[in-house]
């Protein structure tokens, strides 16, 4: 056992002559942790006491129980020192995914150069390792959107990953520096802006004034921040479009409509809605549309609009033509009373269910009672009276007890 011990842990050596202390390094992933054992006479590991050095107490935190239960089963030293080590390389693992090395010196100069170039004002929020930092702009419609960027430890050589809430897919173009001194920061007074994007430089446009450019890198900050204040603008007449929906008309869903949202639910009146689907690249041309409620509100519905599909002007705003082919007033959320916009379910009393909201509507004018499709599926299905037919249900309504039809769609809402 004195051979394999001094094979496995070279820097641990007995104390006196008894061999019941032994003091020395434990060497584990090329690391040396400081520690001391004390047995007893009898040599028996589950008496025996186990002093770290404050590095190897730091590791082992979390893990006492463990080394302690070990410790109690462990025959002897050597195979409890063996225990130990695995004990240690799981826990030096664990520290390592969690607080993984810092990044060079150069990272940290590098970054704080760029942020002093592109103006502190633009940093809202940064994290105390400065992986996680979050940028903000102004739309030209005075819309306030942020980008958040997660740095690696090789960046700048490295594209930084960049979330933003945008309704297409944002990626940067990124070209890793190659020189160790690259130009940057250079100011020209009024460039035009169709120089071209050759020899890996951008235009940025400043943000105090357009009246000059900085030319720069196509890996720094700067230049990810140009090109989300490209994306801004080329998402304008998207976000005006939809804004102006969520701010003249009842959106009854989403409920908070993020910037990355292009669908849209609106309320018609008469427990009907209309789904549009807008595409963020032509806003104004006519979305993927589709009706919900009882049938003789939406049936005049689908033909107005297959009627006035002609009427349909790109040069109008979506919300404008939307009333122009419907021929109808969107009703306002708050010029709609409750008593006459009921839209809760009428069997389980709720709007939203499971992120669901009632899109079935009895078909009688006098009833026009909403349901969730699947709290109607479950209540027909248990009538003896309803029948099936594919993938439609014939039943009675809860309500009036007028005949009423089930198409189960695919749809979630
Ligand atoms: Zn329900
Ligand atoms: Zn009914």
């Amino acid at each position: 056992m004195e051979a394999s011990l001094l094979r496995q842990c070279p820097l641990l050596l007995p104390q006196n002559r008894a061999k019941t202390v032994y003091e020395g390094f434990i060497s584990v992933q090329g690391r040396d942790f400081h520690l001391r054992i004390e047995l007893p006479e009898d040599l028996q590991m589950k008496n025996a006491r186990l002093l770290c050095s404050w590095q190897l107490k730091t590791i082992l935190n979390g893990y006492h129980q463990i080394v302690q239960q070990r410790m109690q089963h462990s025959p002897d030293l050597m195979s409890f020192l063996m225990e130990l080590k695995m004990v240690l390389e799981v826990a030096l693992k664990k520290k390592q995914e969690l607080c993984p090395p810092p990044p060079p010196p150069q990272f940290y100069s590098s970054l704080i150069e760029e942020i002093g170039i592109l103006g502190w004002d633009k940093l809202v929020f940064v994290d105390t390792c400065l992986s996680t930092i979050k940028l903000k702009a102004e739309d030209a419609s005075g819309r306030k959107h942020l980008i958040t960027l997660k740095l690696k430890a090789k960046y700048p050589a490295e594209s930084p990953d960049c979330f933003v809430d945008f309704p297409v897919p944002f990626s940067v173009s990124w070209t890793p520096q190659v020189t160790d001194q690259p130009q940057r920061g250079v100011r020209i007074a009024v460039l035009p802006i169709t120089v071209p994007l050759s020899a890996g430089l951008v235009v940025y446009p400043c943000h105090c004034s357009w009246n000059f450019q900085i030319w720069y890198d196509t890996s720094s900050l700067i230049s990810i921040y140009g090109q989300f204040l490209a994306a801004l603008e080329s998402l304008k007449a998207f976000w005006d479009a939809t804004d102006e929906i969520d701010e003249k008309t009842w959106v009854l869903e989403p409920e908070k409509p993020t910037r990355s949202a292009t669908a849209r639910r609106i309320a018609l009146g008469n427990n009907a809605s209309i789904h549009i689907e807008v595409d963020p690249k032509h806003p104004t041309m006519l979305p993927e549309c589709c009706f919900l409620g009882a049938d003789h509100v939406v049936k005049p519905l689908g033909i107005k609009l297959s009627r006035n599909i002609h009427l349909w002007d790109p040069e109008n705003s979506l919300l404008q033509n939307l009333k122009d082919v419907l021929e109808i007033d969107f009703p306002a959320r708050t010029n709609l009373e409750k008593s006459d916009f009921s839209m809760d379910c009428g069997i389980c009393y709720s709007y939203q269910l499971d992120g669901a909201i009632p899109d079935q509507v009895c078909d009688n004018p006098q009833c026009a009672q909403p349901f969730h499709q699947i709290c109607l599926y479950e209540w027909l299905r248990g009538l003896l009276t309803s029948r099936q037919s594919f993938n439609i249900i014939f039943g009675e309504c809860p309500y009036c007890s007028k005949p009423i039809t089930l198409k189960m769609s695919g749809r979630k809402s």
